[in-house]
């Protein structure tokens, strides 16, 4: 049995005094929520904040964006230990935004989720097709694709310590979802390419589903037999909408 996970991806947003008063609000709405594993990924500023105030909550923090490197002469960049110095559980990794406007490869994300986990976090690997990729047919090559360029760069076992989310590209932010059978049938694609290398990992692997996930739609998008959680932009920056899709996990 996979215990949900709800992720918060803030994206760009949030100033101090409105980081606080969701994060206040996430927090104090947890406590009454146990079927979910519940973390919030902020922007690398607030981190501090974050930190101070998930503390003795059962919020996780997260982070968006990992540097492929351990330290030193890298201007501008994060490393996977200052996001273990500020408490950070999980990364995510290659979102559709950094792999667009970011030029983010396989390659890069791969190096990027071996940072995460060599340090001890758990990554979030994104992956997911765009509108024309769905419309030529072409969603499970591209996923599959997704998915070999990593594989073949951490090797199946690292699967073990990493979630994945699938967030088609065509509905993130654009309040288009991707019905339940269609986000279902992609999961089960996922899940049967891990499983052909470890059915172990796969049982045991969480594939959370993104793309406008808001309190309308979660229900039944998390009633999925794969859809293991959510990872919510958006609705992420109101906590009582967040906390909302938390309950339907
Ligand atoms: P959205 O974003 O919920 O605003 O569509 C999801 C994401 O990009 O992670």
């Amino acid at each position: 049995m996979r215990q949900p996970l709800i992720a918060g991806n803030w994206k760009m947003n949030g100033t101090k005094s409105s980081a606080d008063a969701l994060l206040n609000g996430v927090v104090s709405g947890s406590a009454s929520i146990s079927k979910s594993e519940i973390a919030v990924c902020v922007p690398f500023p607030l981190l501090y904040l974050g930190e101070q105030l998930l503390a003795g909550s059962s919020v996780r923090l997260g982070a968006q964006n990992v540097c492929t490197e351990a330290g030193g002469a890298y201007t501008g960049e994060v490393s996977a230990a200052m996001l273990v110095d500020f408490g950070c559980r999980y990364v995510i990794c290659g979102h559709s935004e950094r792999r667009e406007y970011y030029g983010e490869t396989d390659a890069i994300i791969a190096r990027k989720l071996a940072a995460c986990m060599d340090a001890g976090m758990t990554p979030i690997l994104c992956v997911g097709e765009t509108l024309e990729h769905r419309e030529e047919g072409r969603t499970e090559a591209v996923i599959g694709s997704q998915l070999e360029g990593v594989l073949s760069e951490i090797g199946i076992d690292a699967f073990d310590r990493l979630e994945i989310a699938y967030e088609p590209v065509w509905a993130i932010g654009t309040g288009k979802t991707a019905t339940p059978e269609q986000a279902q049938d992609v999961h089960v694609f996922i899940r049967g390419r891990i499983a052909a290398q470890s059915a172990v990992i796969a049982e045991k692997i969480r594939i959370l589903y993104g793309g406008s996930m808001k309190v309308a739609n979660a229900r039944e998008l998390l009633s999925q037999a794969d859809i293991d959680g959510g990872l919510i932009g958006g609705a992420s920056l109101v906590a009582d909408d967040f906390l909302a899709i938390c309950q339907a996990g």
